[in-house]
């Protein structure tokens, strides 16, 4: 008889712990995941402003997976699921698959919310993915280098950097901004001195990093003006293009910012997938398109089917990797229990360890319990929680040597770019859906009509 075969939706932390967690339980695990690696979305930001590699933060699911024999890794992008009939429709590009499960755990995590003006993407890169932090890379870069030979007018609007949103990925973009123009690119421009860039950090709450409590937000605001970084609360963005973006203050008041290299980090939607559940099981979704969930993590109706991590809507759990790899380990624990007919763990408890953020180099902010750090131990107790979370020995190491030279000597070993980083995604977009297959295969692929 074949065993019972669970499908996981995701690589990331939500489906990579649900699959570990399933090691030693007698099922058949599948993973299918539309990148290779295991992306440790915390240090994106590091990436995109050339302090890590990609491959440092992202190993490859499978090589961390090899040793569990009951986990197989598929690479592709899951379109469909038939709920009735147990069935997940996925495709590498133009191959079209079709996948049975006896269990299913989706973990397709959540993309970028534009609050209803996507058309701000164009102009805007969010950071959710390696492609995502290389594109931003490249636009942060190629603004330095346009300034070498722009006009003034020009090499001002260049030189303005904004952030919008000053969550803890808003604050730590615009710190690294800060200091990559203070500090690693100081005397390699003969026209202009890169110090003299505006970093502009912008949100529409009354703080920067609201959850971490008003006390917390202050030291981290004193600490990144100290850097140079402009905060900008209390300010919503209602346009934004090219040039630049239209900005309303809490007084009415409207101001234009001329800014050509723009960073998005101000909300999240979750997966598409949700979408497809919610229409047929009658699960609700949320305001950011998040699956609710029942208490034990399944959806209505389908007992077998857990959604966790970003993409659920669990009471009390935030969008954090611990949410995904406590509600993973749950999920796993459920199944193995009615699988053994053993007693069922009872309903989901999240154990907050606490959050935590990097300002700058040897500075950060965390809130463990009623704890509040600050400084150089906030930063350490930072340096050391990542290195332990991020998979893979060989990374461990790369990105201690590469966090070392960045602190002892302010240097960045990942600061090339291309073009393809910079239009890729665009690229891709007009040309449609469906055309990366197409274009691969040699075949001639022309952009939809609009
Ligand atoms: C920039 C950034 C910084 C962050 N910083 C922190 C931090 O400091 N501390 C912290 O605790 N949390 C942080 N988070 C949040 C944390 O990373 C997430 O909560 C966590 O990754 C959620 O895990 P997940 O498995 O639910 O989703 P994800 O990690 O997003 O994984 C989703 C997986 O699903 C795959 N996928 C998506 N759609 C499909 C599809 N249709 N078909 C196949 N595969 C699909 C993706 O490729 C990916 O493998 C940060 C997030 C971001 C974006």
């Amino acid at each position: 008889m074949p065993r019972h075969h669970v499908v996981i939706i995701g690589s990331g932390f939500g489906g990579l712990f649900a699959a570990k967690a399933l090691k030693r339980a007698d099922v058949d695990v599948t993973l299918i995941a539309r990148t290779t690696s295991h992306l440790f979305q915390p240090l994106l930001y590091q990436v995109a402003t050339g302090m890590l590699s990609a491959g440092d933060i992202a190993p490859p699911t499978r090589e961390i997976l090899r040793h569990q024999k009951n986990a197989r890794v598929l690479l592709g992008l899951v379109d469909d699921i038939d709920l009735a009939n147990k069935v997940v429709k996925w495709r590498f590009h133009n191959d079209f698959q079709e996948t049975s499960y006896d269990s299913l755990i989706v973990a397709a995590g959540a993309g970028q919310s534009y609050f209803g003006n996507d058309h701000f993407a164009t102009f805007a890169p969010g950071m959710k993915t390696i492609d995502d932090a290389l594109e931003l890379r490249s636009r942060i870069l190629q603004s330095f280098e346009l300034a070498e030979f722009a006009s003034p007018e020009e090499r001002r609007r260049l030189l303005t950097f904004v952030v919008v949103g000053a969550g803890p990925t808003g604050v730590e973009m615009a710190g690294q901004i800060r200091e990559l123009a203070s500090s690693t690119l100081r005397e390699s421009f003969r026209s202009y001195d890169p110090a003299s860039a505006r970093v502009i950090l912008l949100d529409g709450a009354k703080q920067v990093l609201p959850p971490f409590g008003p006390e917390l937000g202050a030291k981290t605001q004193k600490v990144l003006e100290k850097l140079g970084v402009e905060v900008q609360l209390e300010s919503i963005v209602t346009d934004l293009d090219n040039e630049g973006l239209t900005v309303r203050r809490a007084d009415g008041s409207v101001e234009h910012i001329e800014s050509a290299c723009k960073v998005w980090a101000a909300g999240v939607q979750g997966s598409e997938l949700g979408k497809t559940i919610a229409e047929q099981s009658g699960a609700e979704l949320d305001r950011a398109g998040r699956v609710v969930v029942g208490d034990d993590l399944s959806i209505p109706g389908h007992p077998e089917v857990f959604v966790l991590g970003d993409m659920a809507a669990i009471p009390g759990v935030p969008g954090v990797a611990q949410g995904a790899i406590q509600s993973a380990r749950y999920a796993a624990k459920v199944l193995i229990s009615r699988l053994d007919h053993t007693p069922d763990p009872g309903p989901f408890r999240y154990k907050d360890k606490g959050s935590m953020a990097t300002i700058a180099k040897f500075d950060a902010v965390a809130l463990v319990g009623r704890f509040k750090l600050t400084g150089f131990i906030a930063w350490a107790a930072w340096l050391f929680l990542h290195l332990l979370y991020i998979a893979g020995f060989k990374q461990r190491i790369t990105t201690l040597l590469s966090w070392f030279i960045t602190f002892v000597s302010n240097g960045r070993s990942q600061l090339a770019v291309t073009n393809q980083m910079m239009v890729g995604r665009l690229a891709l977009e007009k040309l449609g859906t469906h055309s990366s297959g197409k274009l691969f295969q040699g075949e001639e692929v022309t952009p939809p009509k609009e």
